[in-house]
């Protein structure tokens, strides 16, 4: 899968994913559970914020110095007995793995959950050089037999049923038992562990790189990271060159916010740490160990507006908080990076003319940002986005360009805003109903109504021939900007 998996136009898939019950649904219910443990995780760790601080710092550190230490994570991975390459880019990665297995004529690789290897498409490459490719989380096992896209980063697997997942397995994997998930994981899990046996290569991603041993590490829910990086005799492993703690103390602070963030737990049930292939006398793990450091984009980020954004530490608190997310589900986005994280970094990976869409999913309202376990400013950076699209770019719609002109010329003018909201109410007693109600169907919004009432900024109480209230409260909302006019504060909700 490569990192866009769904070209088509934003409204066309968002239209789709919206009329899809089981999975608003789906979302609403997992961000809810998300929500409530991560919450409470965090409540019992009175230092967060200072944690919070500490681990940004630790991120900007590696950042302002990233060539430093790719060089010392690289120099000591080697002496542990690691190969490591470096892949400019999709392609090259995808290559430079190609090589390796063709070497080793390998048939058959195994997978822990790496969301890097889907940014590149590795699969794809693989599969079509004749290589089978066995994906061994459970989540994404359901996605790679259904063939279908991951809908978040963490828990990729979120939309779909148990009954959708019974038929998919009985249909091409022969499964004959219940929809229980108990048996239906012993039924995976006889599936993999053959293959675990089998495999040729392993394949796993990074979650942390450590500078100063040349250690990858791997956070995992299941024993399958452990399996897939101990098993098989050869090891890739695949790393986002941000990736890197300088040390062990470093990495004791980024665990501590990736567990509570991601899953809303105080430990993962797998940490595995690898340095290097097994040494002499040691029972088991893999004869050969390589590392493709990968680049893909990451580098143009380094040093310019968006920086901060290569701080993400891939833990999905940002889209468990959402209230576009929670709507539009991991699919509206087309990308394998979804939510708040997806919107800031697919339009750098891909451009505006691809991605330019998705900074627009957003209402601005700064949960996940406030949630972001490294402080990143997520909202400021989907807002600069558009500034660039808007203002600088000059990639939106004329229309737009012209109704949003007008709209600042208003809403900063007293006098103008009085004319508008008094022009309004003269059309909306045109449209309301004898009650002095508007439908909702002629309200306007569209579905970022829904979103707006479903997230409790705006009540139905709204919905009255004074509907410039309402529109007024939505564009604060949605810009973050409070527009100074005299309506009564508790009106602003
Ligand atoms: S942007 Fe922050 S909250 Fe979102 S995935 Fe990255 S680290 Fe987690």
């Amino acid at each position: 899968m490569a990192l866009i998996y769904d070209n088509r136009p934003y409204k066309t898939r968002i239209k789709e994913c919206l009329a899809d019950d089981f999975k608003v649904a789906a979302i609403k219910k997992a961000q809810d559970v998300f929500y409530d443990k991560r919450n409470t995780v965090v409540a019992d760790v009175p230092e967060w914020l200072d944690f919070r601080a500490e681990a940004a710092e630790i991120r900007d550190h590696v950042l302002n110095h990233l060539d430093y230490y790719v060089n010392q994570f690289a120099e000591n991975a080697e002496k542990a007995g690691s190969k490591v390459h470096f892949a400019f880019d999709d392609k090259e990665a995808t290559q430079i793995a190609l090589d390796i297995l063709r070497q080793r004529e390998a048939k058959m690789i195994v997978k822990s959950k790496t969301i890097l290897t889907e940014e590149i498409g590795l699969n794809e490459v693989l599969e079509e050089a004749g290589i089978e490719v066995n994906e061994t989380d459970l989540a994404e096992f359901i996605l790679q037999t259904a063939v279908s896209p991951p809908s978040h980063i963490v828990v990729p697997g979120l939309h779909f049923e148990r009954n959708k997942i019974r038929e998919i397995f009985a249909e091409k994997l022969g499964y004959t038992g219940t929809e229980n998930p108990t048996e239906m994981t012993h039924f995976v899990r006889g599936y993999v562990r053959e293959r675990f046996l089998k495999a040729d290569v392993g394949v796993n991603g990074c979650n942390f790189a450590v500078a100063e041993s040349g250690t990858c590490t791997i956070v995992s829910n299941e024993g399958n990271g452990r399996m897939a990086s101990s098993i098989p005799k050869t090891q890739l492993i695949f790393l986002g060159a941000e990736r890197i703690v300088p040390d062990f103390k470093a990495l004791d602070v980024m665990m501590e916010m990736l567990n509570r963030s991601a899953v809303g737990a105080k430990i993962s049930n797998y940490f595995s740490m690898m340095t290097g292939p097994a040494r002499a006398g040691e029972a088991d793990g893999p004869e050969e160990t390589h590392i493709i450091i990968i680049d893909n984009g990451r580098s143009g980020i380094l040093g310019g507006t968006f920086q901060e954004m290569l701080r993400c530490i891939r833990c999905g608190a940002c889209m468990n908080i959402c209230p576009v997310y929670r709507h539009i589900s991991g699919h509206g986005y087309g990308s394998v990076y979804p939510g708040p994280m997806g919107a800031v970094l697919t339009p750098l990976f891909k451009g505006y003319e691809v991605a330019g869409d998705l900074p627009y999913a957003s209402t601005l309202c700064g949960a996940c940002t406030e949630n972001c376990p490294v402080a990143i400013p997520l909202h400021e950076l989907l807002m600069e986005h558009r500034h660039i699209m808007a203002d600088i770019e000059k990639t939106r719609p004329k229309a737009e360009e012209a109704i949003f002109t007008a709209a600042a010329k208003m809403f900063g003018n007293a006098t103008l805003f009085d004319l508008g909201t008094k022009a309004g109410a003269i059309g909306m007693n045109l449209i309301s109903n004898k009650d002095c109600t508007v439908p909702c169907h002629k309200a306007q919004g569209g579905q970022w109504k829904n979103v707006f009432l479903d997230q409790g900024y705006m009540t139905d109480e709204y919905l009255t021939p004074d509907y410039f209230r309402w529109l007024y409260t939505a564009f604060t909302r949605a810009t973050g900007t409070l527009y100074l006019v005299n309506y009564p504060e508790e009106q602003i909700v």
